[in-house]
């Protein structure tokens, strides 16, 4: 199946048209094959080719480079999350491994833009976590203590403080975290594309269809060619259990998001001119919504299980209706019709909001499924299972291997059954959310 994306998202379209884009269309050789041009993919050959500026690294993917969830999301880097999906903050150690992933992703996002210079509208502006119910204070009020044993600078707010801070009188109740920050993610990857080393090869619309190792050799399979390899890493994520990767360990979500077009002048005034914000939901299925610096409101709203291929535009169409439900919802007084762009993108998940980065067998290394949250993590994970498959070790190889490892998944339709009984169920506990 090849993955056939809309055209749609917004954080694209801002982006120049690239002209250098190769097909594969023959049969090669090489002694990395890295698959999936997304953060993890991308960082990964990146960092293959500064070790081994000699060796023949390829890089494929499906579509064009950048252009599956790295380019389609809501360009948060979190240093701290509430509710990534399944899990629960109550174990202190392990929150604690997560936030310290956290943290180094960031720091690999950091460097990558300082090296090469990098515009991605990075913004040092923390995040809110908000809700409308009064009754979320509980679980804010918890949220908080976490972050207070672990040393996370946050305060909490009300309706009134919310209200300056975003234009809205929609929440009743919030915690802003001082750590996360906002960025432009098309912006971003395409800066790791526009800066790959020279020995890496990017094929682009090149599927991989089928692999399999024979001897000390992996030998893949592409609708116009072939690519035989010494090495591979898989970087596919929301598409690794469809290549047969640690299938009973993850699983894909597709989610889809819409941008308005830029706040009109009038209209800015009228929220009382804020500053650029981003807001994440208390409830687990609650709506993301961000304010770009130029204005622009992104919202994402809906989490389900879907065919990861491809989602027509009929079904865009009936989620943009209930994204533009959850804008007006927040600021009645904009017009109906001021969504610019829907667009559907897809995330890995594990049943413990774990991460994989692992090596399958000699010479075959897999990382990806950051479950919401793989802006830094992805970037993080990408350069080190390059270290890993290199046989080199890092201060930062042992801090991820030390994480909870994700577990294990029923097959379907148990699988499936089960997921879609909890989105609908965290759905309906969301509903003032969305
Ligand atoms: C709407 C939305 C909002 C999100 N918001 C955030 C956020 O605010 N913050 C955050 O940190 N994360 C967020 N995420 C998640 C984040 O985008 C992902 O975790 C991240 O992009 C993962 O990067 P990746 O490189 O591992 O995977 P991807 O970007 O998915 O790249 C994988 C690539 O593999 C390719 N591929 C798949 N199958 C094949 C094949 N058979 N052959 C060749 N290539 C193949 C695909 O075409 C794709 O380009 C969001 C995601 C979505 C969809």
């Amino acid at each position: 199946m090849e993955v056939i994306n809309d055209n749609n998202c917004s954080w694209i379209k801002d982006l120049s048209f690239r002209n250098d884009i190769k097909k594969l269309s023959s049969n090669l050789d090489c002694e990395w094959l890295i698959v999936g041009a997304g953060y993890t993919g991308l960082s990964a050959a990146r960092k293959l080719g500064q070790i081994y500026p000699n060796q023949k690294i390829i890089l494929v993917d499906a579509q064009l480079a950048g252009e599956g969830a790295s380019s389609r999301n809501s360009g948060y880097l979190v240093d701290t999350t509430l509710n990534d999906g399944f899990s629960s903050n109550k174990e202190l150690e392990n929150y604690k491994k997560k936030s310290d992933i956290y943290k180094l992703g960031i720091e690999s996002v950091k460097r990558f833009i300082k090296e090469y210079q990098v515009d991605c509208d990075w913004n040092e502006c923390g995040k809110y976590f908000a809700s409308s119910k009064i009754e979320d204070k509980k679980i804010l009020e918890n949220f908080s203590k976490t972050l207070s044993k672990l040393g996370f600078k946050h305060e909490m707010l009300s309706n009134i403080d919310l209200k300056k801070k975003l234009g809205t009188n929609f929440y009743n109740i919030g915690l802003y975290t001082q750590g996360g920050i906002l960025l432009h993610p098309g912006k971003l990857v395409r800066a790791m594309i526009a800066t790959l080393p020279k020995n890496i090869k990017l094929y682009e619309n090149s599927t991989l269809i089928k692999w399999r190792k024979l001897n000390s050799k992996i030998y893949c399979n592409f609708k116009n060619g072939s690519i035989k390899t010494k090495k591979i890493i898989f970087a596919t994520n929301g598409f690794l259990k469809s290549l047969g990767i640690k299938s009973n360990y993850n699983f894909p979500l597709t989610l889809t998001a819409s941008m308005t077009r830029p706040l009109k002048d009038h209209e800015f005034k009228l929220i009382g001119k804020p500053k650029e914000w981003g807001v994440l939901p208390v409830r687990p299925m609650g709506a993301t919504i961000r304010m770009t610096k130029d204005r622009r409101f992104l919202i994402r709203n809906t989490a389900e299980i879907y065919n990861p291929y491809k989602m027509s535009q009929v079904e865009l169409k009936k989620r943009s209706i209930k994204q533009i439900i959850g804008i007006k919802k927040r600021f009645p007084k904009l017009s109906d019709n001021i969504i610019e762009s829907t667009w559907s993108g897809v995330v890995s998940r594990t049943r413990n909001s774990s991460q994989i980065f692992e090596k399958l067998d000699d010479n075959i290394f897999v990382a990806g499924c950051y479950n919401g949250s793989g802006i830094g993590v992805g970037t993080l994970f990408g350069e080190q299972i390059a270290i890993k498959a290199s046989n080199e070790t890092s201060k930062e190889i042992d801090i991820i291997e030390s994480r909870k490892r994700p577990t294990w998944l029923p097959p379907n339709p148990f699988l499936n059954l089960g997921v879609k009984s909890r989105l609908i169920y965290e759905r309906i506990r969301a509903r003032s959310e969305i």
